[in-house]
């Protein structure tokens, strides 16, 4: 099995709303948040890469417009946490990116959330579930 990993950044603003009014996250504060996303192959193309790093570029280009120096708070319908924004990226890139299988995001350099659906990511065999690969192998018999 082949994994890659491709690491952006951007800065923004937030506040956990739904905190106690004495947990420093729920006043507004500031990140300088890393994102990774994972891509995962057991097949290598013909240039020898899991995806080229360069095809990635959407994904930067996503984050700067929609995340980097904004308010998280103002264009993320869920709570603003590391986990809903990996969540949220995880899920707008999925389709554009059938290898991606978790998208990492990072508020500070010793917490990290990781967010990777279950069935997806253990059972995917070059972008196809398990389930997907084995029904199409039934259909094939
Ligand atoms: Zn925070």
């Amino acid at each position: 099995m082949y994994n890659i990993t491709k690491e952006f950044s951007f800065c923004a603003s937030h506040s956990l709303k739904h905190l106690p009014m004495d947990h420093p996250c729920s006043r507004l504060h500031g990140h300088n948040y890393i994102v990774i996303v994972e891509l995962q192959s057991t097949q290598l193309d013909d240039k020898g890469m899991v995806v080229d790093y360069r095809k990635l570029d959407l994904i930067k280009s996503y984050i700067d417009n929609h995340f980097d120096h904004n308010h998280l708070n103002d264009v993320m319908e869920e709570s603003p946490t590391a986990e809903n924004l990996a969540k949220l990226i995880f899920e707008y890139f999925y389709k554009t990116y059938p290898k991606l299988i978790a998208v990492t995001v990072k508020e500070t350099p010793k917490t990290a959330a990781r967010y990777s659906p279950l069935f997806d990511t253990v059972h995917r065999i070059d972008g196809k579930t398990l389930a997907e690969t084995i029904n199409k192998e039934k259909r094939d018999d």
